[in-house]
């Protein structure tokens, strides 16, 4: 049975050799590729994607797996969590014919250079048929799955494994039911918070140089990672110990960037937590998207945009930015920085109308698979969701549908992860509180080291060992999703801001 499980680990290990390589090709295709190199990178990623995608569903493979699953391995252990893991991914690889995950792959890869340009001309038309394609695949992906419900849950199952979209639409409802009406009580106290210090330009340099000392401080590892500027932010992991992340900067919109730059810290934070024990297995992986998006969730809403955190880098902003802040006491900055107003950009709305703009693209994205919706008549039911939600139009493609990466990507069935990880951030921070009462007043100290250790030895360390249901009751001992503590963090903090 060892000599079977070494077989078996050499064997993922070349295959994840090969994804890895072909991610590195994706993050230099999104932070440093002239255009022009857009064709031939998509070739090259799909022939990697391939060949991982061959290796991976072989008979051999099936037959190891098989005879493991005879195996006496401690239900906690590593090893039977990568059998585990491996069986889950066989089964599910072993659906999709190599020709679909080739098109996949060469359409997905084509489509983000083509979004890129239909975005920067903000024009829809230009991405029409690439994403007609994508959801045509993204429909024979799920037909190749399987589902018994509804078409939705062969896709979210690739993201958050084992749960299904009735359980996803009742964490929206609940959500919807208290936060709408309480929204609209904060409207009526709109007077409360006046962001005008965001009402001006910030230096490019500076914000980087300032985004860099606040991920320095809340533990990322520049010896084990980097930051780089991208169209759209994202986090990638090659390995544990070479995990990096993207911001978006300009001189007019402090401070989307920093908060990017820890939100993507937090991803980061995760990927880097990780046992050394786990490196180059199917194990060194958050564990679900909803539990990756609650880290990056936790470091920029709960703490990078708590009281107790600005009480102690507001006076260091001060210093990077003299003229800005001059006149700005820190209590009006951080009630700027909480500011809750409906926007028409996902990444720079605040963490309350977040969900709705989460909400849309769900519902949308059901729609285009239920082929209720026609990708040609996209920009227009957007804007009709837009309105209903959040009372706003885009003016144009580029802040409207066009907005993010995801679908452009290939992916469809990922947008309802980011409202999860807002409910399970609360969720596990609440129990870190329970168990680190002073945590506000470490940050008031600037310091971040006590929660990093905690995430690490909870969450972080154990990577893909568990689901996110086995983790949630580990680390809290729920027995599963609860949007209540996430509602009661909510009120509380803007209750307390907006005085309702
Ligand atoms: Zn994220």
């Amino acid at each position: 049975m060892e000599k079977q499980l070494q077989i078996l680990k050499d064997k993922l290990k070349q295959i994840h050799n090969l994804t890895k390589a072909a991610e590195v090709l994706g993050w230099d295709q999104r932070v440093n590729m002239p255009f022009g190199g857009s064709e031939a990178r998509a070739e090259q990623m799909a022939t990697l994607e391939k060949l991982a995608h061959e290796m991976f569903t072989t008979d051999e493979i099936g037959l190891l797996l098989e005879s493991l699953a005879q195996a006496n391995f401690d239900d906690d252990s590593d090893e039977a969590a990568l059998i585990r893991l491996a069986r889950r991914e066989y089964d599910l690889a072993r659906k999709l014919p190599p020709e679909l995950v080739e098109q996949m792959s060469r359409t997905f890869s084509l489509g983000e250079q083509i979004w890129a340009q239909a975005r920067a001309n903000k024009d829809f038309s230009q991405f029409q048929e690439t994403l007609e394609k994508i959801v045509d695949l993204n429909i024979q992906r799920a037909e190749a799955y399987g589902y018994q419900d509804c078409i939705y849950d062969a896709l979210l199952n690739s993201f958050e494994p084992g749960m299904k979209t009735v359980e996803v639409a009742q964490v929206f409802e609940t959500l919807k039911a208290e936060l709408v009406p309480f929204v609209q009580a904060i409207k009526g106290q709109a007077g409360a918070v006046d962001d005008a210090v965001f009402r001006q330009n910030y230096d490019e340099v500076a914000q980087w140089n300032f985004s860099m000392e606040v991920l320095k401080a809340i533990g990322y590892d520049f010896e084990r990672g980097r930051q780089d500027k991208s169209a759209h932010p994202f986090t990638i992991s090659f390995s544990i110990n070479d995990v990096r992340v993207t911001t978006r900067i300009s001189q007019d919109t402090f401070p989307s960037s920093l908060l990017s730059s820890v939100h993507e810290g937090g991803h980061a934070l995760y990927e880097q937590g990780i046992a050394q024990t786990l490196e180059g297995t199917l194990l060194a992986n958050g564990t679900s998207l909803g539990v990756h998006e609650s880290q990056s969730r936790l470091w920029e809403n709960i703490v990078g945009r708590s009281r107790q955190f600005w009480q102690f880098y507001y006076p260091r902003l001060q210093q990077f930015f003299p003229n800005q802040l001059a006149n700005v006491n820190a209590e009006t900055f951080y009630r700027a920085i909480n500011k809750v107003t409906p926007s028409l950009i996902r990444t720079e709305s605040d963490e309350i109308t977040y969900n709705l703009h989460i909400l849309l693209r769900f519902e949308l994205e059901q729609a285009l698979l239920e082929k209720r919706l026609k990708v040609a008549d996209l920009p227009e039911a957007w804007r009709a969701k837009m309105e209903q939600y959040l009372g706003l139009t885009p003016p144009n493609d580029a802040l409207g549908v066009l907005q993010d990466i995801h679908w452009s990507g290939g992916s469809m069935g990922y947008f309802p992860t980011y409202t999860l990880g807002n409910v399970l951030s609360v969720q596990f921070y609440s129990q870190a509180l329970r168990d680190m009462p002073d945590l506000p007043d470490q940050f008031a100290r600037g310091e971040f080291g006590a929660l990093g250790s905690w995430l690490r030895q909870q969450l972080y360390r154990h990577g893909s060992k568990f689901t996110a249901n086995e983790l949630i009751k580990r680390v809290t001992g729920d027995t599963g999703l609860n949007a209540r503590p996430y509602l009661d963090y909510i009120k509380h903090k803007f209750g307390e801001i907006y005085g309702v």
